[in-house]
């Protein structure tokens, strides 16, 4: 909430009165960068997920940058966003989105009426002894971070006056940002966007999203594959984390990336896909037209067809000879293209009027 009220009032009398340098440009983009990554990649897909496995210096930055993003302790964070995966969009879930938009966002912070559930889910991180020293310095670590290090750089390069900037632009200002963030994934991600993967909860994926929280807005995949290391699962999308954890990987700095495979994703989308036809087709209240109806019925017989020809394939495919592993890449294009087609069609029969 202090935060929150010195960036509507102290920061923008800040600007106006001194006005801002490339320096505290810098510093604010660089502080909203470590720690903005340091919750996606440290607190939550290492942490959390347990998504890769990471050297002791990548441990201690994102836990010392974490802690700087005020966002509370690695074990809290993590004990509460395990419950949100196990029990999502249920009363158990801390962020639970169907309490309501705000309550998901941050009304689960701010009036927290019932007391914190016992951390029982994270037995794992009380054996990191870098972890179980930032829970009991978290405050310090917290502070020092986030606050005292922005004004002594900003002391450096322009006196108390870079200093004053420093705590209000790269401090204050950037917790705000990197908090609403992460609280965006919470609220919007429950939201905005499409199911591609499954409906079987409230997570969607969001390409803009994506844009805003370093490639976590690829939200609907995450709850499907939450151990996968990427939430942007195909090669073009926006997930600078999943970049990052790659690039870590080459340093020699991180190991064991968990990815599902490429199949497993297809044939979740075709499931999917096929679900939303029959369901389309179903539907009584808005009757298709008969060329739509006509359309779809194709397209549900073609994914049929592709599904089963998959089961066939993939037992091949265990076997693993070279020709068996080209006839099945080639069964892995047909089948995207065939998903692709059958979600346009969806979309198409969806705009159009009874
Ligand atoms: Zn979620
Ligand atoms: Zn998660």
């Amino acid at each position: 909430m202090g935060t929150a009220f010195l960036t509507c009032t102290a920061v923008p009398y800040y600007l106006w009165r001194f006005g801002v340098d490339w320096f505290q440009v810098s510093m604010f983009l660089g502080f909203f960068i470590a720690t903005g990554l340091s919750i996606t990649l440290g607190y939550h897909r290492l942490f959390a997920h347990k998504a890769f496995e990471a050297r002791s210096p990548v441990r201690l930055l994102t836990l010392l940058f974490g802690a700087a993003a005020f966002e509370n302790s690695v074990m809290a964070w993590v004990s509460d966003h395990r419950r949100h995966h196990k029990h999502v969009d249920s009363d158990n879930d801390p962020y639970d989105i169907s309490k309501g938009f705000w309550h998901a966002h941050i009304g689960w912070i701010l009036f927290r009426l019932e007391p914190e559930p016992p951390w029982d889910n994270i037995t794992d991180l009380r054996r990191d002894r870098l972890v179980v020293l930032q829970e009991q310095y978290y405050v310090l670590i917290a502070v020092t971070v986030g606050f005292v290090v922005p004004m002594i750089l900003g002391y450096l390069h322009a006196g108390w006056l870079g200093a004053l900037g420093g705590l209000l632009l790269a401090g204050v200002a950037r917790v705000v940002a990197v908090q609403h963030m992460t609280f965006f994934i919470n609220s919007l991600c429950h939201t905005l966007g499409r199911q591609p993967y499954s409906d079987r909860c409230s997570a969607r994926d969001s390409a803009l999203m994506a844009i805003f929280t370093f490639g976590e807005g690829y939200h609907n995949y995450h709850h499907e594959f939450q151990h996968d290391y990427r939430n942007g699962v195909k090669w073009w999308q926006w997930d600078p984390t999943k970049w990052t954890i790659w690039t870590l990987a080459k340093l020699g700095l991180a190991s064991d990336l968990r990815r599902v495979t490429e199949e497993k994703v297809l044939l979740f989308q075709l499931v999917e896909v096929r679900r939303r036809l029959e369901e389309r087709l179903a539907c009584q209240v808005s009757p298709l037209s008969t060329r739509t109806r006509q359309l779809l019925q194709d397209s549900r017989t073609k994914l049929h067809q592709l599904g089963d020809r998959w089961t066939v394939l993939k037992a091949e495919y265990a076997e693993k000879t070279d020709v068996q592993i080209v006839h099945a890449r080639a069964a892995l294009a047909e089948i995207r293209a065939e998903i692709r087609l059958a979600f346009e069609l969806l979309d198409q029969a969806s705009a159009m009027p009874a």
